[in-house]
């Protein structure tokens, strides 16, 4: 609790897409990395090489820079403590393993798997708890020696006191306890030379100059092993934040089953990297003034390690929806535009079979975003920026602006509320009349005509006014009925009316 500027760091495994888990962990250490004038760095933990995927490395990157969670070192942009992937540091995670077998913190264990596989059904068959029963602690140095010198297959263990207890400090929950007898001697370095995830990572912190880790509370069980390694080094241990886990409705641990997890996917779904970070934020911390919306700068000018919170936050994707399209409503109309168009090139990229059916998709696929089609969607986006809560949803909301051939659409969907297809008919008929008489094809114009048929016609606007939108848009739920039909000019509107008409019998 030192008042020195914190270095703080993420270190996600390569090991599928890159996880919203991750970007959640992310965004407070760069908080407090910011807040505190301090450093954030990305470390790659790859030494599970079963696990290993070599394209989700680049994904952790590309989703990082996606969200704005820029590091200031990286396997990617360098920094003064590199190389930032396990997998290229394992000289020294030997090198401080020989360290630690001087010093009696750790032994060379030569069970073999039979002997541990044994030991377990043991375990199980007794209703004890799994752990490695200590054997080869007890080799004398001749007996090991002489198994080293014979090419033995060996990994090497952490030798954890059996008395006392292990204490550290948390930030979120106090002191945190654990009985030394409840913690495994856990292996260290595996046969094949490579270091577990506990020797690397504490390695790895004290080496970086890691001062503040924070991270998920699914890492609590590890930590006083680490607090145990960092003793047997004699190194000072880094403050300790464990964060709630991010949950499904049912407060089961996010997972894709029941969630969608990749942070490729949000993007992909069309949500902007502000609402995803807001929302991150709001589910891990409480802002001062209850706000819901805020900005990364917000969060980190009001941030305090106290208001965060300390049960598992419900990942709920309607909230995210809604949060997403306050972010959507609160960018310039250039903006939007230019994003729209960034998102629909880049799905164009990787179409799906759906596509095909999306006049945006269809006209972007054929022709590129060229100058026309950001253009129209540049006009379009001031009338559906109100009811679009992702970039995705531009697509189906403004596809009647990008049809390539009528729309299409149930004949039922024309025939007005209470009325009969004839009458919807013979309205629509004059709805045309009255347009294809406007002066001008102005908006406030076009909604005069038709007005004023209504109170001619005894129609209620609203009821006269559904037909007319199923006709032009082919849908039911539009942009805003006169704006759109201005956008889509008097030859495309009449022609609209003129292919309904026939369908009312
Ligand atoms: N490699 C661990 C992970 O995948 C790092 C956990 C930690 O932050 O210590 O999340």
């Amino acid at each position: 609790m030192s008042a020195r500027p914190p270095v703080v760091r993420i270190a996600p495994s390569p090991t599928g897409d890159p996880h919203v888990g991750t970007a959640y962990i992310a965004l407070f250490n760069l908080c407090v990395a910011r807040k505190g004038g301090g450093r954030f760095i990305l470390r790659i933990e790859d030494t599970d090489r079963t696990r290993y995927d070599a394209s989700s490395e680049a994904k952790i990157f590309e989703a990082l820079r996606w969200l704005g969670l820029r590091y200031d070192e990286g396997p990617d942009v360098g920094g003064p403590n590199g190389p930032y992937r396990q997998s290229e540091r394992t000289p020294l995670y030997r090198e401080m393993t020989e360290t630690l077998l001087a010093k009696g913190a750790a032994y060379r264990c030569f069970c073999t798997e039979e002997r541990l596989e044994e030991l377990r059904a043991t375990q199980r068959a007794m209703k004890l708890p799994p752990g490695y029963d200590g054997f080869c602690r007890h080799l004398t140095p001749d007996e090991v020696r002489a198994k080293v010198a014979a090419g033995v297959p060996h990994v090497v263990r952490m030798s954890v006191p059996k008395e006392g207890s292990t204490t550290f400090h948390d930030d979120l929950r106090g002191d945190v306890t654990f009985e030394n007898k409840t913690i495994d001697d856990q292996v260290l370095l595996k046969s094949d030379g490579f270091p577990t995830y506990h020797l690397a990572n504490v390695v790895d912190d004290h080496a970086m100059g890691v001062t503040w880790v924070i991270r998920a509370e699914e890492w609590i069980t590890s930590t006083p092993k680490h607090v145990l390694l960092y003793r047997a080094f004699g190194w000072e241990a880094p403050r300790w934040t464990h964060m709630p886990l991010l949950r499904n409705a049912d407060r089961s641990k996010i997972s894709k089953r029941k969630n969608p997890t990749s942070l490729i996917w949000y993007r992909d779904q069309g949500f902007l990297p502000e609402g995803l970070l807001n929302f991150l934020g709001l589910m891990g911390y409480g802002h001062p003034e209850g706000k819901e919306k805020f900005t990364f700068d917000e969060l980190v000018a009001t941030f305090d390690i106290g208001r965060l919170s300390t049960t598992g936050p419900v990942f709920d994707l309607e909230k995210l929806k809604w949060l997403n399209g306050e972010w959507i409503r609160s960018l310039t109309d250039d903006d939007l535009a230019a994003r729209v168009v960034a998102h629909v090139e880049r799905r164009a990229q990787a179409p799906t079979p759906e596509d095909a059916a999306n006049p945006v998709m269809r006209r972007v696929l054929a022709t590129g975003a060229d100058d026309a089609f950001r253009a129209l969607v540049r006009r379009t986006t001031p009338l559906v920026r109100e009811r679009i809560r992702t970039l995705e949803e531009y697509a189906s909301i403004a596809a009647c602006f990008f049809h390539d051939t009528l729309p299409t659409y149930p004949a039922e969907d024309l025939v007005a509320k209470k009325r009969t297809p004839a009458e919807t008919r013979d309205a629509l008929a004059r709805v045309r009349a009255a347009l294809d008489a406007a002066p001008s094809w102005r908006a406030a114009e076009l909604e005069a005509a038709l007005r004023a048929l209504a109170e001619a016609t005894g129609w209620k606007p609203g009821d006269l006014f559904t037909p007319v939108r199923t006709a032009v848009t082919g849908a039911k739920v539009s942009p805003p009925l006169f704006e759109t039909m201005e956008i889509l000019g008097r030859a495309t509107t009449l022609a609209r009316l003129d292919a309904a008409l026939p369908r009312l019998g």
